[in-house]
């Protein structure tokens, strides 16, 4: 699965991978004082523990034959990191959607971009992403969305795991 593969099925589920696959509270602690260290968050990516009712999730939108999109404010540079953890959690193959290395703009912003290169294409059946502000993004932009509800945010960490986290999926990258 080198690519991760690249469905070409017409109808997508568009899946978030941080707090939604990946529980990434392990790492939330680099970005999460006043000097953010985002080199070792994204570095840290390899060793987050999969959501279990996420991958459920994936699953169960491959085997109702879904066409399967991971759509990620990861940046590029955590693109094979990122495929090996896909691949080693047993979560179906489908197309990595990444951030571009240096595109800093909001994860708002950068993934309705995304749902609409994929719509021009194929229709995308539904968004599902931890995000609010994303949901609320893609929303008003008239794909559906689906709220990923299971990773605890006020629970995120520590005293400011949860704004970490927060913060971490509106401006991911910005350094
Ligand atoms: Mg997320």
């Amino acid at each position: 699965m080198s690519d991760h593969g690249r469905d070409t099925s017409p109808h997508l589920a568009v899946l978030d991978i941080d707090g939604v696959l990946a529980d990434v509270r392990h790492r939330l602690h680099h970005i999460a004082g006043p000097r953010r260290d985002w080199e070792a968050f994204f570095d840290g990516v390899s060793a987050d523990p999969v959501l279990d009712e996420g991958r459920a999730e994936a699953l169960a939108a491959a085997t109702a034959g879904l066409g399967i999109v991971y759509l990620t404010g990861r940046p590029e540079r955590c693109r094979a990191d990122t495929v090996q953890w896909l691949t080693a959690h047993g979560l179906p193959e489908g197309e990595l959607v990444m951030r571009r290395d240096a595109d800093r703009r909001p994860a708002r912003v950068v993934k309705v971009e995304a749902l609409r290169r994929l719509s021009e294409t194929r229709e995308v059946a539904y968004l599902l992403d931890d995000d609010p502000e994303v949901l609320a993004a893609a929303a008003s932009a008239g794909y559906r969305v689906r709220a990923a509800e299971w990773l605890p945010r006020g629970d995120a960490g520590g005293e400011t795991g949860g704004d970490a986290l927060r913060e971490a999926q509106e401006t991911l990258g910005r350094s």
